[in-house]
């Protein structure tokens, strides 16, 4: 019995100088790091800062059309989604698409300079399609030492989102030249600049919107149509070509009451629609309402009269032949990928083509002179 012990024992008392033989080495290291952490870290950044100051998004992509999102959020918050914005790249074109709460900062992110920016489209004028634009305006011209103001696109009304965003950043306008100067900081070319665009009457159903040819430059063509946002008035959907490849946004929209929307979509390699799912809508309406927040969840429950489900997105991206679809604005906020079939459904088995749920930093390239798709992510 106790030779037992002894040959049990044995092998643990060996194994405390390997232990110590690792374990000293390891608190070394780590001392070590503790003590240099601030100049360790000062190397890291220099080369990060680098690498980042040395990257050139556009530079990388092939001959074609290029879309990534800088936000797939809405107003409901959510950590992972900065609100409502796109990028469209057409050759040397960089444009935006809306731009929600947070999108600006993707921007540079993915690896994008703001000052390449040449112009802004708006959807409509909603709250989460619009609050970045001060800050949007602000990283074009201080990068750029633009002369000109940022052009904003939109339908009529855009003139009243650009006069009060240059009344907000005025005051600012005038101390960034102040303290950097007029070279590197040109006065003329702070704030926005207001490009509205005239809609054809709104028509009743079975009649279908026509759509309107808004931007023609470069070898880049922009086509916008009425939607049925109401009453977020007006709200329209935009397709660009570009390459012999199309993108369509539909903006936040009812499909069911949008008609001509499908016809306007016809055939694009890509639509982005905008996606709303009930069943778990009505699951965070339950809660707050239980909580005793009412008011919200009256909102959760007017909110449904206005937006477009996956299944309908699907069903409208059939009917069009898109190549693609991607579910954007997405609602309610998903905290896990692994929520995304929840969130879409019946939608991939109702449409032909790859059903995607839309992150920040995600792109879709369409090289020119093929019919390729190809996903990526940008940050
Ligand atoms: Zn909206
Ligand atoms: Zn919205």
């Amino acid at each position: 019995m106790s030779e037992q012990i002894k040959q049990d024992r044995a092998p643990s008392r060996k194994k405390i100088p390997v232990l110590a033989f690792l374990l000293i080495p390891a608190a070394l290291i780590v001392g070590a790091g503790l003590l240099f952490q601030a100049d360790i870290g000062q190397r890291v950044y220099e080369r990060l800062a680098t690498q980042r100051a040395q990257f050139d998004r556009m530079a990388t992509l092939e001959p074609g059309l290029h879309v990534a999102f800088c936000g797939t959020g809405a107003p409901l918050p959510d950590p992972s989604r900065a609100e409502s914005c796109a990028i469209v790249i057409a050759g040397n074109n960089l444009f935006v698409i809306d731009s929600g709460s947070g999108s600006t900062v993707n921007i540079a992110g993915m690896g994008l300079a703001p000052d390449r920016i040449k112009a802004v489209f708006l959807t409509h004028f909603h709250s989460d399609h619009i609050a970045d634009l001060g800050n949007l305006a602000l990283q074009r011209w201080v990068n750029g030492a633009h002369t000109r103001p940022l052009t904003v696109i939109g339908p009529s009304g855009v003139e009243q989102v650009v006069a009060g965003f240059n009344l907000a950043y005025a005051r600012d306008q005038i101390f960034r030249p102040a303290h950097h100067g007029e070279n590197v900081v040109p006065s003329s070319g702070g704030g926005l600049l207001a490009a509205a665009f005239e809609l054809p009457e709104r028509v009743t159903p079975p009649a279908k919107e026509t759509p309107v040819d808004i931007y023609s430059a470069d070898g880049v063509s922009v086509t916008a149509m009425r939607v049925d946002h109401d009453p977020a008035a007006p709200a329209v959907a935009y397709r660009f070509e570009y390459a012999g490849r199309s993108v369509v946004f539909s903006g936040d929209l009812i499909m069911s009451r949008s008609p001509g929307f499908a016809d306007f979509a016809q055939g694009a390699d890509l639509l982005v629609v905008e996606g709303l799912q009930p069943s778990l809508l009505s699951v965070l309406e339950q809660n707050v309402i239980a909580r005793g927040d009412p008011n919200l969840g009256a909102i959760m429950q007017d909110v449904l009269d206005y937006h477009t489900t996956p299944a309908e997105a699907a069903d409208v991206a059939q009917l069009a032949q898109a190549s693609a679809l991607i579910l954007n604005h997405v609602v309610p906020p998903l905290p896990s990928r692994l929520l995304e079939p929840a969130f879409l459904r019946d939608a991939p088995s109702r449409f032909d083509g790859p059903v995607r749920v839309a992150r920040d930093g995600m792109s879709v390239s369409m090289p020119e002179g093929s019919n390729e798709i190809q996903f990526g992510n940008w940050f």
